[in-house]
């Protein structure tokens, strides 16, 4: 399995100087697997990635998607596959309650927002809605969809290949007393939807390889109504699951890359006290599991 990091940054891109080091793009991830292409999540650094599998003549894409939040989807009328007659390109999410995957991608398309209407694509254009805890194969490698706790609609993936796992588990209020997702139960089921969807988390991270995670805060800016976490809570997951690595991912917009170095000193300590890797997500870095 090759992962390969095509944008790091959360909420919105960045194109600052003192950030270009760790990357300013908002969330994608190639994912190389038993001769398959995954890409993870639809920021704009989905637009590299896209060029850069059109270079190798990649004609089938399987794009798992977290959620629909802005950063996760904008990326994506400029895929270049889109384009591309005879490519297929499969986009998987959670099912939505009231919209289907079409509407939402065909509505950030829709004039006045774009001239570029999901109509008009070349590719072969598949939407495939899954529901919380489906398994299901992309080639030889699995993939598990989980639910988390975040506002709207969200998932987390495990992709397993081999002895290799990756999880990404973007984006997330880990630990927090508040449930953020949307059409959980009445309140009186709070506690036990937060335990599930935490659950949920801890089986996508079970002896994961890689844990790539949501530490957009620190624990001093942490905001209880936003729905993410800091790297202290994927610490203490990824000792209790058995994962080897952490990768520090969804980086806040403001962090120049002065700030992210900082932070992996800060956390590395408590990484090497439980034998975890840690690293911060930074564009163009590759991995080969
Ligand atoms: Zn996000
Ligand atoms: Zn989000």
């Amino acid at each position: 399995m090759k992962i390969l990091f095509w944008g790091v940054r959360g909420s919105f891109p960045v194109a600052e100087g003192h950030a270009v080091g760790y990357g300013g793009n908002t969330p994608c991830l190639e994912v190389e697997v038993a001769g398959r292409t995954i890409l993870i999540d639809a920021g704009t650094g989905i637009r590299g990635a896209g060029q850069a599998l059109a270079d190798r003549g990649v004609e089938q894409v399987d794009l798992l998607l977290s959620h629909a939040h802005w950063d996760h989807i904008q990326g994506f009328p400029y895929l270049p596959q889109l384009d591309q007659e005879g490519v297929s390109v499969r986009v998987h999410s959670l099912r939505h309650p009231n919209q289907t995957l079409n509407e939402i991608f065909a509505g950030q398309q829709q004039p006045p927002f774009s001239s570029r209407s999901l109509k008009d694509v070349r590719a072969h254009l598949e939407f495939v809605e899954h529901e919380d805890g489906d398994c299901f194969e992309i080639g030889a490698a699995q993939v598990t969809c989980r639910r988390l706790n975040h506002p709207g609609v969200a998932a987390g993936y495990r992709v397993d290949s081999g002895d290799h796992v990756l999880a990404y588990i973007c984006d997330t209020d880990l630990d927090g007393a508040v449930l953020h997702a949307d059409g959980l139960g009445e309140d009186a089921n709070e506690t036990k939807w937060l335990q599930k969807l935490r659950q949920n988390a801890r089986d996508l991270g079970h002896s994961a390889d890689l844990l790539v995670c949501d530490t957009f805060f620190l624990p001093e800016e942490y905001e209880p109504l936003w729905g993410h976490s800091c790297p202290d809570e994927f610490l203490r997951l990824a000792a209790e699951v058995d994962a080897s690595g952490v990768w520090l991912f969804h980086h806040r917009p403001g962090r120049a890359d002065s700030d992210m170095d900082g932070i992996v000193e800060r956390y590395r300590p408590a990484a090497v006290s439980e034998g975890i890797q840690l690293h911060a997500a930074r564009e163009g870095v590759e991995i080969s599991l």
